[in-house]
């Protein structure tokens, strides 16, 4: 059972049904698949990869700056909305940012953070870490540090780590468990980007890589039940 925790939910997962932008509908999902979790605090980190990337967004003129500095504001738009949601559906939650944007969201502070987390609100995190040429994910395991949480559920299409793709290859095997250490070295696990497993390899910080789709994984995943695929040492 874990006391607090990371959940990393990326840009793709928000989009649902639709081709891009936000589903609020997904985001009902998710607030009541998070309901289930009894007894911890939780983090999210979000992406904006449903709205805008910086790597793509990047040439004829538009410098990677400003591409990544639109990311984050993607970002945003998604963490506001999943608040708002999650609220609505009867889960308390509070939108912090790490870019500074005090008309439409509360700065990101450590002890911000640590007192709506008391109060039992799902922290929901916007901005990454709020810097240029960095990812959502990177951003994850730092916040994770930074907010002392036990584990990082990583929530992705399928359910945990494969030794090929899953969606190409039928004989694909999953990894119940990897050490961190085998993660770094293993540039085909294309989980996270290898920036992000090395920060969380640095610092001894578990994730776990799991299936979002699937009902109550979230809730077995923090009671400690065996869900998709462990990276720890
Ligand atoms: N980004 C950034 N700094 C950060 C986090 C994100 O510059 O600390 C930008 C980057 O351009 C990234 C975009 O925001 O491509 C959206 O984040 P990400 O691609 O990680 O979203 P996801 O793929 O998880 O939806």
């Amino acid at each position: 059972m874990y006391k607090r925790v990371l959940l990393k939910l990326s840009g793709e997962q928000l989009q649902g049904q639709f081709d891009g932008g936000f589903d609020a509908e997904r985001a009902a999902w998710i607030a009541n698949e998070i309901k289930k979790v009894e007894g911890a605090q939780i983090v999210l980190m979000i992406g904006g990869g449903n709205y805008a990337r910086g790597a793509q967004l990047t040439g004829g003129g538009v410098q990677r700056v400003t591409a990544d500095n639109i990311g984050m504001l993607a970002t945003m738009m998604n963490a506001l909305a999943l608040a708002d949601v999650f609220n609505a559906h009867g889960l308390p939650a509070r939108a912090l940012t790490n870019i500074k944007a005090d008309q439409v969201a509360d700065q990101f502070t450590h002890r911000r953070a640590l007192s709506h987390l008391e109060k039992n609100r799902v922290v929901v995190v916007a901005g990454g870490i709020g810097r240029p040429y960095m990812t959502t994910d990177t951003a994850a395991v730092s916040l994770a540090l930074e907010m002392d949480c036990d584990v990082i559920l990583k929530a992705t299409k399928v359910n945990g780590v494969y030794d090929s793709d899953p969606h190409q290859n039928p004989d694909a095997t999953r990894f119940d468990h990897l050490t961190l250490r085998e993660a770094v070295e293993q540039p085909d696990i294309k989980v996270m980007d290898q920036a992000s497993i090395a920060l969380a390899e640095d610092h001894d910080q578990s994730i776990i890589v799991f299936e979002l789709l699937q009902e109550n994984n979230i809730a077995r995943a923090i009671a400690g039940e065996a869900v998709g695929t462990t990276i720890s040492a």
